[in-house]
């Protein structure tokens, strides 16, 4: 029998590929990862071309009790800054609401609102629990303004809110997110992000690994005594086991086949997940014209694509905003320009500062969903998808495992959900769990 050509492919170099294989090659494996892309880091992408670093990409480390990606953090001396503001919270840091004139809310009425939110929440908890499958989340909001007796204005911020949660934390409308798609997006501590970047992370976990760029893979073979990966120049790799990490909207577009199909639970789980979508617009000015918040949302029909401006200047020093859209707003700019894309949001920062807010120096907008290799920007639980989906999506076939954001159930749709999926799977390889922090340790050469 010809030998393989390593003892473990892995494919995509986002935080779970990377992670899978340092875990791998520091147990002693032979490790080839094929990235398609000509830069590593996958959906954590940081660019420059705005004279500071911003994050295209995942920016935070949502919530920093026991989190992995925290103790790694300091461990590769990579700094953070406190930003708490990454899960769409209402409260507990600086947020300037305005109302739907865009006149900024008073001090009583923000506290109103946000005592509305607090209710609602509560009373989203028993209603959610008790909603018979499949039901949405946009019902289960209905049922909870009717328990609570709200109408007119009132009713209407409540569910454009909740509405614009869904397509911040799940990239999906709130009328096909599942009633417990939320279910998991509890932060525990703090949220810091980088202000050199998240890139800093997979260059870390890349250090001393064989990571091929450029090297689509377009097929995934099982012969008899391994597996042969196939990719898109006609070459292939051959190996005794394979693990996965594209996203899951590339898997659900047959980007790679596999050949025998991966195991029907594995098929069935992949068909009911749902891929988000979610982008950036940055804008840099001048100068700063806005005030001290964190945030500032605004509220009605201006609001509905343009809720959402975090202020970066909080992160690297410098005049950048950036505006945070999901779902079907995040799709309606994807197919506009960027000349049009930077005329709307001028315009709607305009509503809420007056129209001496200056005509921004510089841009960055991103385009998840067209990229082919995200074709999304991270799983979420479609209506009658059941939690554990994402962990099924993860169960091996043989000797081909997927691995990446979608398939970790208890936090899908993050970096840390991503790194850990990468570790079950090298663990799965190598018979024993790894311990997130071994990956500091140095590659040997
Ligand atoms: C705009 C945005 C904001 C986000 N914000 C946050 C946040 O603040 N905090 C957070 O925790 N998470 C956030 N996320 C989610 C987070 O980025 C992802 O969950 C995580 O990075 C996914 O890592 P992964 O390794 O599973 O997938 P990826 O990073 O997508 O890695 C998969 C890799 O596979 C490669 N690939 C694809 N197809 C092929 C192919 N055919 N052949 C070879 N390689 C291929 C890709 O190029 C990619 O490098 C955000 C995501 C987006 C898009």
């Amino acid at each position: 029998m010809v030998a393989a050509d390593t003892d473990v492919v892995v494919v995509g170099a986002g935080v779970a590929g990377l992670a899978a294989a340092r875990a791998l090659a520091l147990g002693g494996r032979r490790v080839v990862v094929l990235e398609a892309r000509d830069r590593i880091g996958g959906r954590t992408w940081t660019d420059s071309a705005l004279g500071v670093p911003v994050d295209l990409g995942a920016s935070w480390i949502h919530g920093i009790d026991g989190n992995p990606l925290r103790d790694l953090a300091s461990a590769f001396g990579i700094d953070t800054v406190e930003f708490t503001v990454g899960s769409f919270q209402f409260d507990g840091r600086p947020i300037a609401w305005h109302d739907p004139a865009g006149r900024r809310l008073s001090p009583a009425a923000a506290s109103a609102f946000v005592d509305d939110l607090h209710a609602l929440d509560a009373a989203l908890e028993t209603v959610v629990a008790a909603a018979p499958p499949p039901s949405t989340y946009a019902t289960a909001v209905d049922t909870a303004l009717r328990a609570l007796g709200w109408q007119g204005d009132r009713a209407a911020r409540i569910r454009e809110y909740t509405a614009h949660r869904s397509e911040d934390l799940c990239g999906a409308p709130v009328t096909v997110l599942d009633a417990h798609g939320l279910d998991e997006e509890h932060v525990a501590g703090d949220e810091v992000v980088f202000p050199s970047g998240y890139a800093q992370y997979a260059h870390a976990l890349a250090e001393g690994l064989d990571v091929r760029l450029g090297s689509e893979v377009r097929s995934v073979r099982t012969t008899d005594g391994g597996v042969v990966v196939g990719l898109a120049d006609g070459t292939t790799v051959t190996a005794a086991d394979v693990v996965v990490t594209v996203p899951l909207g590339v898997l659900q577009a047959g980007a790679v086949t596999f050949e025998p199909p991966l195991d029907p639970e594995v098929l069935d789980a992949m068909g009911r997940l749902g891929m988000g979508v979610y982008d950036k617009v940055f804008l840099r000015f001048p100068t700063r014209f806005w005030g001290d918040d964190w945030v500032v949302r605004q509220q009605g029909s201006a609001g509905v694509d343009w809720h959402s401006w975090y202020d970066m200047s909080r992160v690297t020093g410098e005049p950048v905003l950036a505006a945070l859209v999901g779902g079907a707003g995040a799709r309606r700019i994807e197919s506009l320009p960027d000349a049009l894309v930077i005329d709307e949001g001028l315009a709607a920062l305009r509503r809420m500062f007056g129209d001496d807010v200056p005509v921004p120096d510089g841009y960055r907008i991103t385009r998840w969903a067209a990229d082919p290799f995200a074709r999304g920007s991270y799983s979420y639980l479609h209506v009658g998808a059941s939690p554990d989906d994402h962990d099924l999506l993860g169960t091996p076939s043989g000797r081909v495992q997927l691995a990446g954001e979608a398939t970790w159930g208890d936090d899908p749709a993050t970096v840390h959900g991503a790194l850990l999926s990468g570790l079950r799977a090298a663990g799965r390889l190598l018979g024993a769990e790894v311990e997130p922090i071994s990956l500091a340790r140095s590659v040997p050469r």
